[in-house]
């Protein structure tokens, strides 16, 4: 990133005018959000992390590739109010399932309300409680393949949510990373940021791994300047 490059905001929660028209646009000429979805994301105003759901149109995405993958299982890494959980268990449809993993148990009582209103809930499961441990516990009982899991909570633990992914998928399945540039904060080898260096690590881990072949997309719209890694086990 060029300091003196005055399209780039310097902090990653900064959106320039143009940026977010442009999300704006399309947002609503393809992506219009229902009532459902509308609160949902109102309501992350009530959670610890406050707007820190994917967008609108990063929302649909995530829809999409879930259809257009045929995933029927999701497996979820972070609720915060249920945004992005709303989008999978509307892809997976009824006879679907999203098992989704939140830390604290006043975001997954906003997250309840939310799938309630979607009329989504008896799709998806939101198990409290550490990730690392809620996964491993769903290693342990045996819990069957998931189709598609997405990473979206503490990101130094993305190499460990990787390699829970990995013991709870099969051949074929997506996963996919979300906010891996952090405003272009990914390509600094030096960082001392652990958010920045659980995305160099998982990075490394994906490149290194026989079976995922992957790729990574920057982003820009009303979530600033960021990205997300899409990878398929073979
Ligand atoms: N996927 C959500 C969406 O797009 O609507 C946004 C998730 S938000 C970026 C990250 C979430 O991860 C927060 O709700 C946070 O409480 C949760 N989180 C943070 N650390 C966690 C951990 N160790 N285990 C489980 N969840 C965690």
């Amino acid at each position: 990133m060029t300091s003196n490059d005055d399209r780039v905001p310097e902090n990653r929660y900064e959106s320039p005018r143009a940026w977010r028209d442009v999300d704006d646009y399309f947002s609503r000429a393809l992506v219009p959000e229902d009532d459902a979805l509308v609160a949902a994301r109102e309501s992350g105003a009530r959670t610890t992390m406050p707007n820190a759901e994917v967008a609108a149109n990063q929302g649909a995405l995530l829809g999409l590739i879930t259809r257009i993958s045929g995933a029927r299982r999701v497996l979820e890494f972070g609720t915060l109010a249920g945004y992005s959980t709303i989008w999978f268990a509307r892809a997976v449809g009824p006879e679907g399932r999203v098992v989704t993993l939140e830390l604290e148990e006043d975001n997954a009582r906003v997250a309840r309300e939310n799938l309630d209103r979607a009329g989504v809930s008896s799709q998806v499961s939101v198990v409290v409680g550490p990730a690392a441990d809620s996964a491993a516990t769903l290693i342990a009982q045996g819990e069957p393949p998931f189709d598609l899991v997405f990473i979206d909570a503490d990101k130094p633990s993305n190499p460990i949510y990787l390699d829970a992914a990995l013991r709870l998928t099969g051949t074929g399945a997506v996963i996919i990373i979300d906010n891996v540039v952090r405003n272009g904060a990914v390509t600094a080898t030096d960082s001392d940021d652990p958010r920045v260096r659980g995305v160099q690590a998982v990075t490394q881990a994906i490149a290194a791994h026989p079976e995922l072949d992957a790729t990574a997309l920057q982003t820009v719209g009303v979530k600033g300047w960021d990205g997300l890694i899409v990878a398929r086990r073979r």
